[in-house]
């Protein structure tokens, strides 16, 4: 067993990093574990970001956790490229379990696990992940003006993404398993009187086609078995999230959909001097900058918890 920390932080994203950075320049040394597959997390997937203020002409996701981790790095948090798979965070000292079973003490632990957004499951799906296919209009709906787009789900988020791309988009085509929608009567009814917007009802991806780029996808239709192509060169997939909550099951408050449930506008989970930022927490705005915002908040939230404690 380790000495007692600080501070520990789970999770390596915008959240996790801005935590780090904040805490370390803090002379508080924090330990990040990163995640052992995605350290960096959801945006090392990605190619092009051109929302993240700070950057004029546009930076590599990948580029801009770099750059994140290393400013952390900098100031003395101590990085460890791996999973946390058990944590007792009830106590004055909270422990937290590494996947060589070596546990770690800290007084303070910061969540920013951030959270999955759901896959097709199809083979092309990831290979065209920032070629064509995306999960987030405000991120890419820009990259795709005048394109032929297809928004897959029937959800609230699947008709807000829709409404959102056809401000862009030439034409925007919602491809839905039912025949009816899950939306709210008003998503439903702004998606129905936008002109550019159409429906494809009873109907599912079967393939994702293109290379390098995406090209077009064929489609479907459940009741008949009947396959269609569609050819467009955007494909946002809206069929929800999952946040990554499994871990504190039992220990910290979620809310139904299982995101953790903060004291908002703190960071403040139920138990003290555990705290919530980033993805994990937020399902509605779901952005690279109100993640490192939120993580700073945390930062600043254990910092003033531990200085009350000292
Ligand atoms: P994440 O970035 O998801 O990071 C969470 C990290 O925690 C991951 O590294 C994960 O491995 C780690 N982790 C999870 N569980 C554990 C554990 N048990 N132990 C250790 N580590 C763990 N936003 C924008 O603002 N602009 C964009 O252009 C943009 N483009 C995007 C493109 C794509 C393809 C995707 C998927 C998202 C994009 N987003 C964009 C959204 C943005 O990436 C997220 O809002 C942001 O990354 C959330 O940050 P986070 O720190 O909360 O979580």
């Amino acid at each position: 067993m380790s000495d007692v920390r600080n501070v520990i932080i789970i999770g390596s994203g915008p959240a996790g990093y801005t935590a780090a950075l904040y805490t370390a320049r803090a002379s508080l040394k924090p330990l990040v574990f990163e995640g052992a597959v995605t350290a960096g997390g959801a945006l090392m997937n990605t190619t092009e970001v051109e929302n993240f203020p700070g950057f004029q002409d546009g930076i590599m996701g990948p580029e801009l956790m770099d750059n994140m981790r290393a400013q952390a790095e900098r100031f003395g948090a101590e990085l460890v490229p791996d999973d946390i798979v058990a944590v007792d965070l009830s106590g004055e000292i909270k422990t937290v379990t590494d996947t060589a079973g070596t546990v770690h003490r800290a007084k303070a632990v910061i969540v920013t696990t951030g959270s999955q957004h759901r896959k097709l499951g199809l083979p092309r799906e990831d290979a065209l992940s920032g070629r064509g296919v995306s999960w987030c209009a405000t991120c890419d709906g820009f990259f795709f003006k005048d394109q032929d787009i297809a928004v897959i789900g029937g959800g609230d988020t699947a008709m807000e993404e829709a409404t959102f791309l056809s401000r862009f988009a030439k034409s925007v085509t919602i491809v839905h398993r039912r025949d009816s929608l899950r939306a709210s009567k008003a998503m439903q009814e702004r998606a129905f009187a936008d002109p550019k917007i159409k429906f494809v009802w009873d109907s599912e991806v079967a393939e994702i086609e293109g290379d390098p780029k995406l090209s077009g996808l064929k489609l479907r239709n459940l009741k008949t078995g009947e396959i269609s192509d569609l050819a467009v060169t955007g494909l946002f997939i809206a069929i929800g999230h999952d946040p990554r909550t499994e871990l504190f099951k039992g220990q910290l408050n979620l809310d139904d959909e299982g995101y953790l449930k903060v004291e908002a506008p703190s960071t403040r989970t139920n138990l003290t001097g555990v705290f919530g930022a980033g993805d994990v927490v937020d399902h509605t705005y779901r952005q690279a900058i109100t993640a490192a915002g939120t993580g700073c908040s945390a930062a600043l939230d254990a910092e003033r918890y531990l200085a009350a404690l000292a």
